[in-house]
């Protein structure tokens, strides 16, 4: 018999409406970022729910600038210690939480694969070899959406630097399950060049 209905245990329509008011919720983000720092402001990458930027200070007034953000950043996930810290927004619901301030290096191969690396809190990235804590910063935080957890558990932001680095490297993450290769081609993109993609369908590449 020809199936001609189906039954879903959730709302679908209101799981389509909040996702596309967070979508909605991430330009707004965007917007309110790009006018605040104006032309000191780098896009890096943006996932579902998260935005990450590269931020340029000539005039050293990055924390002056991020304190006026305090309405709108939550600040708690700082340490106490930190001259930013602060919990009058913590967890409020839509407000935006910093995550990471001192990243020193930012990798992103392609859409959700990337990792980054924060500056060293003992050492300040001196890179003193007598430093037991850079071994562990330099390792990275990676994001690997799409490869199984016991290969991700394996990269490190060497292997991205790697890959970044050799235009087409690859290299298999587990000896033992090799159908899984780590590489940066990204077939969700139309790439002129190295630098310059679109999004498949776009009408430049019609
Ligand atoms: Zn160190």
């Amino acid at each position: 018999m020809e199936r001609n209905s189906e039954y879903h245990s959730y709302n679908i329509i209101n799981g389509f409406i909040i996702l596309e008011r967070s979508k909605e919720n991430l330009y707004r983000g965007y917007d309110h970022m790009k006018a605040h720092f104006r032309g000191n402001l780098k896009f890096l990458a943006t996932e579902t729910d998260s935005l990450k930027f590269q931020i340029f200070d000539p005039e050293d007034t990055i924390i002056e600038k991020m304190a006026e953000l305090k309405s709108f950043v939550d600040f708690s996930r700082l340490p106490p210690s930190h001259i930013l810290y602060d919990t009058s927004i913590k967890n409020k619901l839509g407000s935006w939480k910093l995550t990471e301030l001192n990243i020193y290096q930012f990798i992103s191969l392609k859409s959700k694969i990337f990792s980054y690396v924060c500056v060293c809190d003992k050492c300040f990235n001196t890179f003193d070899p007598k430093c037991k804590f850079c071994a562990y910063y330099n390792r990275g935080k990676i994001g690997a959406t799409g490869y199984p957890k016991s290969a991700a558990m394996n990269l490190n932001h060497q292997h991205y630097n790697k890959v970044l680095q050799e235009k087409y490297s690859e290299f298999k993450l587990n000896e033992s399950r090799s159908q899984f290769r780590f590489n940066s081609l990204d077939t969700r993109r139309y790439f002129v060049d190295r630098e310059k993609s679109f999004a498949l369908g776009h009408y430049k590449t019609l």
